[in-house]
């Protein structure tokens, strides 16, 4: 049974995933190599539960205890007698390797280690440790608190004990699981990332205006929002490590880079965590 559970990387994804385990009920320990980023995502955490109380969706008087089962550690060794960790750094493939070789060592070895990667293989990740059957990908959707879909990812080691705990953790947290093999991008990037990545080359052609974009897949489509406001949204740096993933895998020129994210990203237009993307913030 699941009971306290580290999230390492506070960042975007970081801070949802350690709300939403918080809110139900978990005690959560929060990782970041960079302490910024940590107070960063206790002042977010705080935003957003106070948004979701003034929407009636918990009790404001439940925000003081949420917030309480948040721990903040100093390394890798605050996760020892943890039961899961969810690792949310960023989309690397050697960092990810390097973080579970280290997530071996330090955690108990019963824990079962699962990654929010959009796109990078379970399955190597797992090779990384000495656990590869209680490893698992469990890709939580942005923003974390609102987004109902957890994507649940079996390594090819994966055991079917781990993938119970976690699908029914996710029935806990009140969300829906959508099953997928492990292959580059499992199901929602692999489908995502080649929209987006044609919605900037429809830029970088010049064949409309960010904005008349993103309004023609709003309301031609039926779309929440925009591809591009949806990649500022994402992190552009984030959308190009995925495409990137993507590109390697199937080595199929169809999930080719637009140059226009590549030289974004080079400029450190990052989207809404940077404050500029297609879009200023
Ligand atoms: P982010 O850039 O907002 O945060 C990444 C965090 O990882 C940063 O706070 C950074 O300091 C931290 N980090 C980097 N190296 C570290 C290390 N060695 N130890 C500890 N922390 C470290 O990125 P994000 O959007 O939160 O994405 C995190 C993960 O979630 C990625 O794998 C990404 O693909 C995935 N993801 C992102 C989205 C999204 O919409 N952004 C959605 C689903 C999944």
């Amino acid at each position: 049974m699941v009971k306290s559970i580290g999230v390492l990387g506070a960042g975007q994804m970081g801070n949802g995933i350690a709300h939403v385990f918080a809110q139900h009920e978990y005690q959560v320990r929060l990782y970041d190599v960079f302490p910024a980023q940590i107070e960063k995502a206790l002042k977010t955490i705080e935003k957003n539960l106070g948004r979701q109380a003034e929407k009636g969706l918990i009790p404001a008087d439940s925000v003081p205890a949420i917030l309480g089962r948040v721990t903040v550690v100093k390394d890798l060794s605050g996760f020892a007698d943890c039961s899961l960790v969810v690792e949310a750094a960023t989309e690397n493939e050697a960092l990810k390797l390097d973080l579970f070789r280290q997530l071996d060592e330090a955690v108990n070895k019963d824990a079962i280690l699962a990654t929010n990667t959009s796109s990078i293989s379970i399955t190597r990740i797992a090779a990384a440790t000495k656990r590869p059957e209680r490893v698992i990908g469990m890709h939580f959707m942005n923003p974390v608190p609102v987004m109902q879909l957890v994507e649940v990812i079996r390594g090819l080691a994966t055991s079917d004990e781990t993938f119970q705990v976690i699908a029914s953790l996710v029935e806990k947290l009140g969300k829906v699981m959508a099953v997928s093999q492990d292959y580059p991008g499992f199901i929602v990037n692999r489908i995502l990332m080649p929209m987006i990545n044609e919605a900037i080359f429809a830029l970088y052609e010049g064949i409309a205006t960010a904005e008349d974009i993103d309004k023609g897949m709003k309301l031609g489509t039926n779309h929440p929002m925009g591809p591009l406001a949806l990649a500022d949204l994402i992190g552009l740096d984030t959308v190009l490590a995925i495409i990137a993933v993507l590109y390697e895998g199937f080595k199929d020129p169809k999930f080719r880079p637009c140059p226009l994210l590549v030289k974004m990203v080079n400029a450190g237009y990052l989207g809404k965590k940077s404050g500029r993307g297609f879009y200023m913030y």
